[in-house]
């Protein structure tokens, strides 16, 4: 017997903790559109050549061995100068840091592109492109399972478990303010359509209007835990 799929998806809004009850397809269309963002700005950060900086912004190391990332804000810095903090000192969040796993190339280790945007998983640290990461929540949310990490299985469903990595472009000579500046404008949307949901059956309609409008809350992570969500909705 199969199990019916949700029907309705709990969109969080990381800013204000408010949650949106959106209909299956409005779901799927707003993850297609920032999927399709995504990938643009992939292919635009290929073709400029970006190079990310490796740099520790603490102690500036220039190429640390290691790495750990702030699982409240997704900023990097050496797992040196990580080992004792208790908050990012570039935003002043508390924070833990977890390792990250990170290789040479930034392959990303399901899809194989190099994105523009990576996110990692939390607890065990390994990355993912975002595009993945969308799909991968997705599908878990879609068959009422807890999110595993691809590469070591850990379960990353509950609390914050999935973090955009905050990645800084060095700078170079060659790029026009032009470029820049129209690269920052996509950058913006697709941070507004950087949605994360969970399921949900509850048959309360949501207005697409109303999804929209609140798009530009900057929607970012769900931190329900999805354990409690999925005995609710049962
Ligand atoms: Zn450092
Ligand atoms: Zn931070
Ligand atoms: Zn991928
Ligand atoms: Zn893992």
């Amino acid at each position: 017997m199969s199990i019916p799929r949700p029907t309705h998806f709990t969109v969080l809004d990381a800013t204000t903790n408010e949650r949106t009850e959106v209909t299956r397809e409005e779901y799927e269309m707003s993850m297609a559109a920032s999927i399709d963002i995504l990938q643009k700005l992939s292919e635009e950060s290929i073709k400029q050549g970006d190079r990310f900086s490796r740099t520790c912004s603490f102690c500036y190391a220039k190429n640390p061995l290691v790495r750990s990332a702030a699982v409240e804000c997704g900023h990097i810095i050496c797992s040196k100068c990580a080992a004792d903090a208790t908050e990012c000192h570039i935003c002043e969040k508390s924070s833990a840091f977890v390792r990250i796993f990170e290789d040479d190339s930034r392959e990303c280790m399901i899809c194989a592109s190099v994105p523009r945007h990576r996110d990692f998983l939390v607890p065990c640290g390994h990355i993912l492109c975002r595009v993945c990461e969308k799909k991968l929540s997705f599908e878990a949310f879609d068959h009422w399972q807890f999110v595993r990490c691809p590469q070591c299985r850990a379960d990353v469903s509950s609390g914050i478990h999935r973090r955009d990595l905050v990645e800084i472009i060095e700078p170079t000579s060659k790029k026009s303010q032009k470029e820049t500046r129209s690269r920052q404008d996509i950058e913006k949307v697709t941070q507004i359509l950087n949605r994360k949901g969970q399921h949900s059956n509850n048959q309360r309609r949501t207005g697409c209007e109303k999804l929209f409008a609140r798009q530009d809350k900057g929607m970012s992570r769900v931190n329900q835990p999805m354990k409690q969500q999925m005995r609710c909705s049962r």
